[in-house]
Formats: C-alpha cells, sequence, structure tokens
C-alpha cells in the first residue's frame, strides 16, 4: 500500500512532534512515524528537561535564552488542549556554582553579557542561607571511586554562585511531546505509532519517502530525521547522507539519580536546577521532597557509547558514584540502599552541538545529535527546521548562505550555519552535556 504525505517525519520526540508542528503550521500535510507506542516515549521520556540559559556559545546560549519564554507561554504557543493536560514549567531558576573549574564563571557570564541575560551573583553565605547543609569546600577534579583521593577536599573553597531566573525545569518531558502532537494534530499532521522506518526511499536523485518495516511504503518528497539516538542508524539508510557529513552521532548511555533531598533542606520549597561542575554534579527537584541528579560529564568518567538497539537498562556503579559526588557539596544526603532514576541515552555529536540541516540527499533533513542539551529548545527547534526545509525546497542554499532565523522574545538571531553538518568541529563547546 502506498500512502502520500507533504513531508514524513521520523521520530516523535520532542523534537520530531515539534518539527511536525512547524511543517503543519506553514500549511504542509506532515506524518510523524514511530516505532514506539506513544509521543514522546523514547530518549525524551528520561530527559531531567532542565531550562537554562547558560551555554559555553554565544549561538547556543541564544536560542537556549529564547526558549525559556517559549516554556512560560506554553500554552499559548500550543493553542490547544491536550486531553492529558499540559506540562508545567517550574520558573524556579538555574544555580551554577562558582570554582576554579569554570573560572567562577568568568566565560559564562560573558557570553550572558553578549545576548542581555539577566543573573545576580550569590555569595556563599546565601547560598547557606538557602541550603543550609551545604559545604563550600572543592573537591575538583572529579574523580573515580579507585582513587585514594575521592571525596577528599583539595583545600580550596567554591566562591559563591551565579542565579539566573530565567531558567527552571518542565515536570513531565513525555507530556510536553504529546502536548505538541495534539497541536501538530491541530494543524493537519498525521501521527502513526508502531511503524519502524526500515528504508529511505529515493527516485531520481531525491528523497521519495520510506518503507516501513511492515511493507508499507509511504510517498513524501520530503523526510526528516527526527530519530533521536538512532539518528546515526536512521541517517545510514539513506543515499549518501554520512559521507555528505562532517560531524556525526553516536548514541551514549547515561544514568540519573532520584534521590530523597539531603536532610536539613527543604527542597521542595527552596529546591531548583543547582549546576555544580566543582562536584560535575546537576540537580532539579522532583515532587515531594526528591530529586533529580546526573552527571556533568567530568574527563576521568569514560563514555559508555552503545547500540541504541541494544543496552543495558540496569543501573551500574554509575549511579552510587553520581550521589556520592552529590554527598560531597551536600553531606546530609541520605544514601539509599536502592537505586532508583532513568537509564536512558543521549543522541551525542561530533563537539555536542546539534546538526539541525539539509542533508547532501535533496529532500532529507535531519535535526540529531541533541547531546543531552536540546529538551529546552523543542519548541523553537520545529520552527527553524520548518523555515530551513521551506527554504531549500524552494531552491535556497543554505549550505552557501546560511539561514538566519529571528528569535521573537529576545530580539536576538539564530544563525542556522552554526547547526551546519558540514561545519569544522566547534572549539568553544564544553564536549560535554553542557554543551
Ligand atoms: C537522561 C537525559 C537527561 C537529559 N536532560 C536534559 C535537560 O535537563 N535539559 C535539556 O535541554 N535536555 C536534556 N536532555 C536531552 C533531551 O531530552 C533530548 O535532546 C531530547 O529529548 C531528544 O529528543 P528527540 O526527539 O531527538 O529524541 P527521542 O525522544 O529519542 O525521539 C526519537 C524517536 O525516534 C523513534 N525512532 C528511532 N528510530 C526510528 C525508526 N527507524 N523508525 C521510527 N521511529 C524511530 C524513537 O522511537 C523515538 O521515540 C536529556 C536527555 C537524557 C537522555
Amino acid at each position: 500500500m502506498t500512502v502520500a504525505y507533504d513531508a514524513i517525519v521520523i521520530g516523535a520526540g520532542v523534537i520530531g512532534t515539534s518539527i511536525a508542528l512547524g511543517l503543519a503550521r506553514k500549511g504542509l500535510r506532515p506524518l510523524c512515524v514511530d516505532m514506539g507506542a506513544e509521543a514522546g516515549h523514547g530518549s525524551t521520556s528520561g530527559s531531567s528537561a532542565i531550562i537554562r540559559p547558560f551555554y559555553s556559545t554565544v549561538d547556543g546560549a541564544s536560542i537556549a535564552y529564547e526558549a525559556h519564554f517559549y516554556w512560560k507561554n506554553w500554552a499559548d504557543f500550543l493553542g490547544v488542549e491536550d486531553e492529558r493536560g499540559l506540562s508545567r514549567y517550574v520558573n524556579s531558576g538555574n544555580l551554577v556554582v562558582k570554582c576554579d573549574h569554570n573560572d567562577h564563571m568568568r566565560p559564562l557570564l560573558a557570553v550572558l553579557d553578549r545576548i542581555g541575560c539577566a543573573y545576580e551573583h550569590w555569595s556563599c553565605e546565601q547560598l547557606q542561607e538557602r541550603f543550609p547543609t551545604i559545604t563550600f569546600e572543592s573537591f575538583e577534579p572529579a574523580k573515580p571511586f579507585e582513587d585514594d583521593a575521592f571525596g577528599e577536599p583539595n583545600g580550596r573553597q567554591i566562591s559563591g554562585a551565579i542565579f539566573l531566573p530565567s531558567g527552571g525545569y518542565v515536570t513531565d518531558p513525555a507530556l510536553a511531546a504529546h502536548n505538541m502532537q495534539r497541536a501538530a494534530e491541530a494543524n493537519s499532521a498525521e501521527f502513526r505509532f508502531r511503524a519502524k522506518v526500515s528504508e529511505i526511499l529515493t527516485e531520481g536523485g531525491r528523497v521519495a519517502g520510506v518503507m516501513l518495516e511492515e511493507g508499507d511504503r509511504i510517498a513524501a518528497p520530503v523526510v526528516v530525521n527526527a530519530s533521536g539516538p538512532h539518528s546515526y542508524k536512521v541517517n545510514g539508510l539513506a543515499d549518501g547522507v554520512l559521507d555528505g557529513m562532517t560531524i556525526t552521532t553516536r548514541a551514549l548511555r547515561e544514568e540519573v539519580c532520584h534521590v530523597p533531598a539531603p536532610e536539613g533542606i527543604d527542597y521542595a520549597r527552596v529546591g531548583m536546577h543547582f549546576s555544580d561542575p566543582d562536584t560535575s554534579i546537576y540537580s532539579r527537584p522532583d515532587y515531594g521532597n526528591d530529586l533529580f541528579l546526573g552527571s556533568e560529564g567530568p574527563a576521568c568518567d569514560a563514555h559508555i557509547w552503545v547500540d541504541p538497539d541494544d543496552f543495558d537498562r540496569s543501573f551500574s556503579d554509575r549511579w552510587q558514584l553520581q550521589v556520592m559526588r552529590f554527598a560531597q557539596r551536600f553531606p546530609t544526603l541520605g544514601i539509599p540502599g536502592q537505586a532508583k532514576g532513568v537509564v536512558e541515552m543521549y543522541d551525542v555529536s561530533t563537539d555536542w552541538i546539534p546538526i539541525y540541516d539539509r542533508s547532501d540527499l535533496p529532500g532529507f533533513y535531519m535535526a540529531v545529535g541533541t547531546s543531552g542539551n536540546q529538551f529546552k529548545n523543542s519548541p523553537i527547534v520545529g520552527e527553524m527546521m520548518a523555515e530551513l526545509i521551506a527554504a531549500c525546497e524552494a531552491g535556497h542554499d543554505h549550505d552557501a548562505d546560511p539561514i538566519r532565523f529571528p528569535l521573537k522574545h529576545t530580539g536576538l538571531t539564530a544563525d542556522l550555519g552554526f547547526y551546519s553538518r558540514k561545519r569544522e568541529i566547534n572549539e568553544q563547546s564544553s564536549f560535554s552535556v553542557l554543551g
């Protein structure tokens, strides 16, 4: 059976649902297909969903700052109801520890100054008022368990923190994808689940559609790869696409720990996204007085690259390592006997900056390599990709003359050449989940 659409989006995570919405709002009739059972049930479901404007590059920070306003005005952005309700943005702000490891935030503050994003300096005393049992000792560089100096302070201190009011976290990332699915459907997009793309079809040197594993052929002049950690596999299905890229992607295994808040801290009331480069741990509140904590990817922890179709979803000793590092900053943390949390994958690009681009196969596009840090940007990514696709399909040479996308809330501009598949490796990147 052959059916036809204006575009096919492969993947219904936050990125794919947003692209389906962006294309539908441009008047196209897209089909979004996912091999899973529901929108957002891939790696999006395991996201910590932290919204923060600080990135090591001006381009990365600009779009992340803009994203705050999309989440703040989520209902207006969607313009529809969802029978499951809308995901909630807790605009708690972000705290980033100032320490030797991040040069006491000087480089990141220079980026924030360039984009006009407000912040406050907090002293150690201010931190203590909020988190009475916090310690100010420095432990960097992060060490593996086997190191005799693990958990030993290095004799220096952190110097306080930066508070950013334009940040926080989204409580249910999978629901955010479902919300965008409903908004896309209200604009004539269609969704098909339990449908795995097994072939990218071509005709006359351009994309012609996809073939599903169960044998259905779906015709479309545009196909978008938004398959998350499977992105390299889907790119590999399309003629010549991988050959035309200098930046590539692969799947990285990650663990996020779920623990009760440290004793003596009313986390439910005062908690917020807390980034601590000194211990290489980030955290954010969850319901009740619990919190999620994850790794900021210190150099001493080997990357665990996996096959996204075959990886171990049980907790490893990474879980305890991360919890112990968090306890260096918050020593009243009770360490649970049983590991709880999330084991998921990042879709990591060569320089930890995503690829939002066309490809060397006309009609084939990609929004991949989100590197553990693009949940926040997803609502904008759909609009940017729709703009890019419309321009390229109308004959614009995006490789030679990259599209510039105006960011309406902040007045900044996103240069989409920053996300090119053919870029030089961006040496300004943190080469970590921090982007
Ligand atoms: C543990 C963790 C913590 C994170 N924390 C943050 C954070 O705090 N802040 C932040 O901004 N970002 C964060 N991220 C990153 C963010 O969540 C991701 O960038 C984002 O969710 C990726 O969405 P996606 O739609 O690209 O991928 P996914 O959600 O994985 O969606 C891809 C979809 O493609 C489908 N698919 C794959 N192959 C095929 C195929 N052949 N045919 C059909 N369907 C296919 C899959 O079933 C899947 O549903 C985190 C990520 C993880 C894993």
